[in-house]
């Protein structure tokens, strides 16, 4: 088997900014890095694919063009850890070894979960940002809707970028306003949870344009059935005993958040916890079983907002932990849970939403220039013209504007093999 000092398992936003945070700090390190897609999607862009903003060719780049250099990529997935051996192994016959692992896989969108949904996803009607192959068509249902039904869905917690069901439906009302007709569409967001967004300082902003926009807010209402035929998808609520009742709704548009849920092969691993995410301290992110493992991106179980900028907080902190690791020391980095959330509230129009564990608002700018709690112009320029950027040619590169990891001064716990 082929050996490395660093194995990272997945080459999406985590997986490749990791490696260049490692490799800015010390440029000898051996890294592979294991995936099998040929492609890196910069998943933040389909909101504004989805909005008729960005072409989607715009937030895709062939993944072999980001491997940094000096890193070996093999294009394959992982199917099994060997934690007590330090290896992986792959679906091509391979096996791995390193002395230390790092694992951002991602999460898994569950379309299978909805029955009838698959089979009608990106015809009759029925969209999602949440796939390269649709959200454009988000943006064709919204140019063609011009009377009728449009409902917005969003499944149980937690879901990566918990904002973006609700951007997709301000995106297309803003335009529906623009053209119009937006008195002739009849706009309903389902949320199967019971908050419009989970950081209370956001909400009253958000709450105005669901009332500017006449949006019918449904709060408790999970989809689980879609009839792309007949155009009707069914919703369950439940009441405060446990009672189940299922509502049948037409829609001539429907957007759907899919539900979403732990990778199997981190479910079916010694390195998962109960629910089946990756398993790792909130502050360090090194698992918390094996002190040669970290973890990092949407499928572990910190508690933050699953989102791209919160990778770009966390890849310096597990750069700096698994170096640290590597010549027998304890990790001393913490991740303070920093996550953002950029809600499109109209065209133009952004509120930004930055916080980090147990909700608290860590604002990036001085209110003077940016206040994240009202909507502004300066935040929408922010997320269509620099943010891509800073994602590409910053932190998949290595540059950690603004994300400096905070050192402590003893290390939260030692290690368990020293
Ligand atoms: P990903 O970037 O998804 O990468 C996972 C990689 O692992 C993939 O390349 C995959 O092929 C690979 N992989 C999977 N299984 C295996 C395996 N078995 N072996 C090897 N490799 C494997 N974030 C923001 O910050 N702001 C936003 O505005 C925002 N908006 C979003 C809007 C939408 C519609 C969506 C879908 C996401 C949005 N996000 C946003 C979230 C952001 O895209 C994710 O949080 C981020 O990409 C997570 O990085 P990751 O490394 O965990 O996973």
């Amino acid at each position: 088997s082929q050996q490395f000092d660093v194995v990272i398992v997945g080459g999406g936003a985590g997986g490749i900014s990791v490696a260049a945070s490692l490799l800015k700090r010390q440029p000898g390190v051996s890294i592979a890095i294991i995936d099998p897609a040929s492609e890196h999607s910069y998943q933040p862009g389909w909101t504004l694919v989805g909005g008729g903003v960005f072409k989607r060719e715009d937030t895709r780049r062939p993944m072999a063009s980001l491997i940094p250099h000096g890193v070996t990529f093999i294009p394959a997935a992982v199917t099994t850890f060997h934690p007590d051996s330090n290896a992986v192994s792959t679906d091509d016959g391979k096996v791995l070894g390193y002395r230390t692992l790092v694992v951002s896989p991602g999460l898994k969108l569950n379309w299978e979960a909805i029955p009838g949904l698959k089979e009608t996803l990106g015809k009759n009607g029925v969209t999602s940002n949440y796939s390269w192959d649709t959200a454009p068509y988000t943006w064709q249902n919204v140019q063609q809707l011009k009377r009728g039904k449009a409902i917005f869905t969003q499944p149980p917690m937690p879901i990566k970028c918990a904002g973006a069901p609700q951007k997709a439906m301000y995106l297309s009302c803003s335009e529906w306003q623009r053209q119009a007709i937006l008195k002739d569409i009849d706009v309903e967001f389902c949320n199967a949870g019971g908050v419009l967004f989970g950081v209370a300082d956001y909400v009253p902003a958000l709450m105005s344009y669901i009332d500017r926009y006449d949006i019918n807010l449904s709060l408790g209402q999970n989809l689980v059935a879609v009839d792309g035929e007949r155009k009707i998808a069914t919703f369950e609520t439940t009441d405060a005993d446990g009672n189940k009742t299922r509502i049948e709704k037409e829609f001539d548009m429907l957007h759907v958040c899919p539900p979403q849920c732990a990778l199997d092969f981190i479910k079916n691993s010694p390195l998962s916890d109960d629910a089946g995410w990756f398993d790792v301290y909130p502050d360090t992110l090194q698992h918390k079983r094996y002190d040669n493992i970290f973890g990092l991106g949407d499928g572990t179980n910190t508690p933050n907002a699953k989102t791209a900028a919160a990778v770009r907080a966390q890849a310096p902190v597990v750069a700096e932990n698994v170096l640290s690791v590597l010549v027998k020391q304890s990790p001393r980095a913490i991740y303070d849970g920093y996550g953002s959330c950029p809600l499109t509230v109209e065209r133009g129009k952004i509120v930004l939403a930055e916080f980090c564990y147990g909700g608290k608002v860590k604002p990036s700018f001085p209110t003077w220039f940016i206040d994240g709690t009202q909507p502004s112009y300066l935040a929408w320029l922010l997320k269509e013209k620099t943010l891509p950027w800073v994602y590409w040619q910053g932190m998949l590169k290595g540059h950690e504007w603004l994300v400096a990891p905070q050192i402590s001064a003893q290390p939260p716990r030692q290690l368990q093999s020293a």
